[in-house]
């Protein structure tokens, strides 16, 4: 590989960039009219305009990404996560113009992106998914009848989602009846996919995924779990590894079983398995995401391992660099996201960023989108940045956050920054003690 274009930006472009830089790989950057002076771009080899602002004529125009990439004559796409990165279409469309994109095969991208496809994929391989209907519910009737057969409370999901939207939990046939319209319409609006499902909702649950990794030579390892459990509106906000809830002898299991669901669709590239997993530490498949996730720094942070360079090695066609016992937790190791937001409301809070103060030090590090004087658009989702913290235990690592977002400031726009100076001092947190309804709990006590 000499040249990679990157299908993305902000954050998640930085970090490609750097990869490339160490491994002598030329980079080429798409932006659009907002992002014209966005670090990425500088930093970039090169950098081509791909468009105007909204994401509709910029970052998820396939045709004209393919055609940048042409004519940059790039040897592949990383497409980094959200906009094009699940779009199966465009990953083949990539592969038949002999481009390779860094992520699975496209066949996988498109069974794993229909939610009751890989449920049903999953079923067949012996992995424990949710308990739920089989297919998608044809009917509000349909959907009351199987609610009532397996009990309230229920998920209704859209078979299409993702980030956390096109889902509603309902308490009761009424909820169930109303939210069917609704959920119906804004799935068919995000995802052009307007199939629905239901599934039990598992109460005082935590979310716990995998990162698996494969090559195209049938080899597949875990770098073990992330617990993702922290979440406000079904999406991510810390995520750390290990998870201090997790008995060794179900973490065992729970790799294993994503291991053997990855070999069992002939899995390869970077790819994570979600589970949700109950009070009783039974764990049940959620979905897989079949690309970088935005929380992989916590997996290199604890593993020393640089998964975007495995990443384009594997697109290369070479051979995973390590075996299964060659992974080992070194550290522990939290990811905050940090979002241009209201801390309480959760509103995202655009604006013009005057400035960044971030407090570094010695196990802190920081994947950065923006710099003082950039603007955060609406646009695009409102994560600026991620901080990850380290050390030998969690309490180690834990002081150094408490450290880091004492002394560290963002000015100009409203970010999230006092909500986990916060929740770093919660008793519950430092002890571990949290179910994915923790920050909502955390906010409504004074
Ligand atoms: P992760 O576990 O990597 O955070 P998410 O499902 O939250 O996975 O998605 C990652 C990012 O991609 C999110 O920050 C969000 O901006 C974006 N994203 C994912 N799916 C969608 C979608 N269907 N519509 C809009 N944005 C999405
Ligand atoms: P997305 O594609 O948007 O990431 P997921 O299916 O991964 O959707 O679910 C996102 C989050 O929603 C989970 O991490 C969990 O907190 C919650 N969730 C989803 N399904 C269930 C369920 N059946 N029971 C309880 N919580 C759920
Ligand atoms: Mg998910």
């Amino acid at each position: 590989m000499r040249k990679i274009l990157i299908a993305n930006r902000g954050e998640i472009a930085l970090r490609i960039i750097k990869t490339c830089q160490v491994l002598g790989i030329e980079t080429v950057a798409i932006y659009s009219d907002a992002d014209a002076s966005m670090p990425y771009v500088r930093e970039a080899t090169k950098a081509v305009r791909i468009g105007e602002s909204p994401v509709q004529k910029s970052y998820l125009k396939g045709d004209e990404v393919l055609a940048v990439a042409k004519a940059e004559g790039v040897d592949a796409i990383h497409p980094g996560y959200g906009f094009l990165s699940e779009n199966s279409a465009f990953a083949k469309a990539a592969a038949e113009q002999g481009i390779s994109f860094i992520g699975p095969s496209h066949e996988i991208i498109a069974l794993m992106g229909d939610k009751v496809a890989a449920r049903t994929t999953m079923q067949k391989a012996n992995v424990p998914v949710v308990p739920g209907s089989e297919n998608g519910v044809a009917s509000v009737e349909e959907a009351c009848e199987f609610a009532a057969s397996i009990g309230y409370p229920v998920m209704l999901k859209a078979s299409g989602g993702g980030g956390g939207i096109g889902m509603q939990l309902c308490f009761k046939e009424e909820e169930l009846k109303k939210a069917y319209t609704s959920t119906k319409s804004r799935a068919k609006a995000y995802f052009g996919n307007d199939e629905l499902f239901i599934e039990k909702y598992i109460a005082n649950a935590r979310h716990i995924e995998v990162q698996i990794f494969g090559d195209t030579k049938g080899n597949v390892i875990h770098l073990f779990e992330r617990d993702c459990s922290v979440q406000r509106r079904n999406q991510k906000v810390i995520e750390e590894t290990p998870s201090p809830f997790l008995s060794e002898e179900v973490r065992e299991q729970i790799c294993q079983t994503a291991v053997d669901a990855a070999k069992a669709v002939g899995y390869y590239n970077a790819g994570t398995v979600e589970f949700i997993v109950d009070e009783q530490e039974r764990f049940y498949f959620l979905e897989m995401n079949t690309r970088l996730q935005v929380e992989h720094p916590v997996t290199e942070e604890m593993t020393g391992i640089d998964l975007v360079k495995w990443q384009i090695l594997v697109a290369d066609g070479q051979p995973l660099p390590l075996k299964q016992e060659e992974i080992r937790r070194q550290k522990h190791a939290l990811e905050f996201r940090i979002y241009a937001e209201d801390p309480v409301t959760f509103l995202p809070s655009p604006g013009i960023i005057s400035s960044i103060e971030w407090h570094e030090a010695d196990g802190v590090r920081i994947d950065n989108g923006y710099s003082a004087n950039t603007t955060v658009t609406p646009y695009y989702d409102p994560m600026i940045a991620k901080v990850i913290v380290s050390g030998k235990n969690r309490m180690e690592a834990i002081k150094t956050a408490q450290q880091f977002f004492e002394r560290s400031s963002i000015e100009g726009i409203k970010t999230n920054l006092p909500l986990f100076k916060r929740v770093l001092q919660e008793e519950e947190f430092k002890a571990g003690n949290y179910t994915t309804a923790y920050l909502s709990t955390v906010l409504t006590k004074n």
